[in-house]
């Protein structure tokens, strides 16, 4: 479903990525780990052409996104994508955030976007909030609207950005929940997370980054259980 292969950039003489090879089957959940300012958001945003490479080649669905002839906004409303800062649209309704792109991308009718919308609200436990704004909701509640926002597009793949660092505890495990949901319904997913947690429960590899190469990429199990890695090992022992 994502092929990552050989994937480099630079920003000026820095590069950030090197050399990147890995890839997604479908249904797959992959999470993504590493310090900070390794690459992880870099990765993710050149799978859905938010950020452009330098080298090698990523193919969503056999869709080449670095081919200039790719109609990238096309492609991203086909790969869902989730930030840390949920960036909804402020001045809209939350009902209105999750109708605005099926409306004017998808060109869906008003009635059918929104019977969508109301769906996933439903879905991610919000419906009794489709009238407020965003600064109205919690920061747990924003970031279950995000995800149903994506969701609202009928992505074949979803891209998580570390979508619970922002949160207080209390708030970081509702949004786990529908994530756990949507891996559990086979959704294709890439998380980057430090979220072990989830990793263990849903991810069937992990992806360890550190100065933009990818050092580990094991499954499951095997990441946890035998760290033999020396930059693996004091990188879970900074978090676990
Ligand atoms: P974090 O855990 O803090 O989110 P990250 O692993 O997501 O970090 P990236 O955001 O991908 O890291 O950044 C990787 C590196 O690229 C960092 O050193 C960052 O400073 C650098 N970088 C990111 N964006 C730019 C830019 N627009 N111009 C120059 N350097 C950049
Ligand atoms: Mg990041």
């Amino acid at each position: 479903m994502i092929e990552i292969d050989r994937v480099s950039k630079s920003y000026g003489p820095y590069r950030v990525l090197k050399n990147c090879t890995t890839s997604v089957a479908k249904g797959e959940v992959v999470v993504v780990c590493g310090p900070s300012g390794s690459g992880k958001s870099t990765l993710i945003k050149c799978v859905n052409g938010l950020e452009p490479f330098d080298e090698g080649s990523i193919r969503v669905h056999g869709i080449e996104v670095g081919d200039p002839a790719t109609d990238l906004p096309a492609l991203r409303t086909r790969v869902g994508m989730v930030f840390q800062n949920f960036e909804l649209f402020a001045h809209l309704s939350i009902i209105d955030n999750l109708t605005i792109a099926q409306e004017k991308v998808l060109l869906r009718s008003r009635d059918l976007a929104r019977r969508k919308a109301m769906a996933l609200l439903d879905r991610v436990g919000l419906a009794d909030q489709a009238a407020k704004y965003p600064a109205q909701l919690s920061g747990g509640q924003q970031q279950r609207v995000a995800i149903a926002r994506a969701l609202a597009m009928d992505p074949i793949a979803m891209l998580f950005d570390e979508p619970t660092s922002a949160l207080d505890p209390e708030m970081i495990a509702e949004v786990l929940d529908v994530m756990v949901g949507l891996a559990r319904e086979g959704m294709t997913m890439i998380c980057v997370t430090h979220e072990m947690g989830f990793a263990r429960n849903v991810a069937s590899r992990v992806i360890f980054i550190d100065g933009g190469e990818i050092v580990e990429d094991r499954p499951t199990d095997a990441f946890f259980s035998d760290v033999s890695n020396p930059r693996t090992k004091s990188f879970l022992g900074k978090i676990l």
